[in-house]
């Protein structure tokens, strides 16, 4: 790891699911719970995505799930524009060799992330924001429930 975020002993969380998924959920930075189990998405936020997902009819395991930071943040405050360009080649790296049809980003941190051509791209709020405030929580859900209908 290139990142201050990477030293010492933290443990990155590269992310899951099928490396030919057509769909990728991409958030922000793993928490402590996904570092203590090496997998993102598994605390209160990823609980909730779980059951939005579901009520989607969206299995979690044939999405690709993963984050633009690998590592979690002190007091998991938000990343640092360098701790963002720092990681951002290895999602790039996922983004390619996956080529997933769709991805949604989540949150502001994953909107700023660049485009490539030839991926339909939705950016949505993160589900820990959709969690609290009800306005984005009827968003997030509309969006994915969206994400299923979609063949073009
Ligand atoms: N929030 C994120 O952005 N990613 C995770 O993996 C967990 C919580």
């Amino acid at each position: 790891m290139t990142c201050s975020l990477g030293q010492g002993k933290t443990t990155a969380v590269m992310g899951e699911g099928p490396q030919n998924a057509d769909i990728m959920l991409i958030g922000q930075n793993p928490g402590a719970e996904e570092e203590r189990k090496g997998r993102p998405f598994v605390g209160r936020a990823g609980k909730y995505l779980d059951q939005v997902l579901k009520a989607s009819g969206i299995k979690r395991e044939k999405v690709f799930i993963t984050n633009v930071v690998k590592c979690k943040t002190p007091a998991n405050r938000k990343p640092m524009a360098k701790e963002i360009k720092d990681c951002i080649p290895l999602l790039m790296e996922q983004i390619k060799q996956i080529k997933p049809r769709v991805i949604v980003l989540m949150g502001k941190v994953a909107w700023e992330t660049p485009r490539l051509k030839g991926i339909k791209y939705i950016e949505t709020y993160h589900p820990a924001a959709a969690m609290r405030f009800p306005k984005a929580r009827e968003r997030f859900e509309q969006d994915f429930r969206k994400l299923m209908r979609q063949d073009d």
